[in-house]
């Protein structure tokens, strides 16, 4: 696809953040570019267009910026999957492990119907670890994930493994 360089093109990359050693891709710099950033989201709503997806999920907190264009392109529903304790209604949460203990992520109790038909949203893939527990967070509450959706993977780190078989799709690979 002739759009994915220039959407490579314009992710910055700073080494050292958020912490010494680690090389952040940093996606505020692609929303400073409306033909990458639309690129970006037409590819993808171009993609599950005939797929009659009802649930766009977009994980906290940059999936909360590429999730609701692709819903309201496709005609789906948004629904956030936030970090612990900040949903005020009725929740249900999913655990997951990181480098050092858990975290949490919740969703309101009614967002997703048993059935429902669902991509899961965020910018980066690295681990795995925090798609995964979306992914099992909606298959719990009776969602189908049609499949997983990110901008930007590090197939290095092989978060693949933790989609419990799911298929992904990335926009662009960083090594
Ligand atoms: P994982 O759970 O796959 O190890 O980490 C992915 C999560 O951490 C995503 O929610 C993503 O937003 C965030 N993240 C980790 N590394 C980066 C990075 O280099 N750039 C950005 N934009 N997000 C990252």
């Amino acid at each position: 696809d002739a759009r994915v360089k220039g959407i490579a093109e314009s992710i910055r990359s700073i080494r050292d953040f958020p912490k010494p050693g680690i090389l952040f891709r940093d996606v505020t710099t692609l929303l400073l570019n409306p033909k990458a950033f639309k690129d970006c989201i037409d590819i993808c709503v171009e993609r599950y267009a005939e797929s009659k997806i009802d649930v766009v999920a977009g994980i906290e907190a940059r999936g909360f910026i590429f999730g609701p264009p692709i819903a309201l392109a496709l005609g789906a529903k948004f629904v956030p999957v936030r970090k612990a304790k900040k949903l005020p209604g009725e929740v249900i949460g999913e655990e997951y492990s990181l480098e050092y203990g858990t975290d949490k992520i919740e969703i309101h109790v009614g967002a997703v119907n048993p059935g429902d038909r669902i991509i899961v949203v965020d910018d980066l893939i690295a681990t795995g670890g925090t798609l995964g527990a979306a992914l099992r967070l909606m298959e719990r509450v009776g969602g189908e994930v049609v499949e997983c959706v990110c901008v930007i993977e590090l197939p290095e780190l092989k978060g693949r493994a933790k989609l419990n078989g799911k298929p992904l799709f990335t926009v662009v690979e960083f090594e």
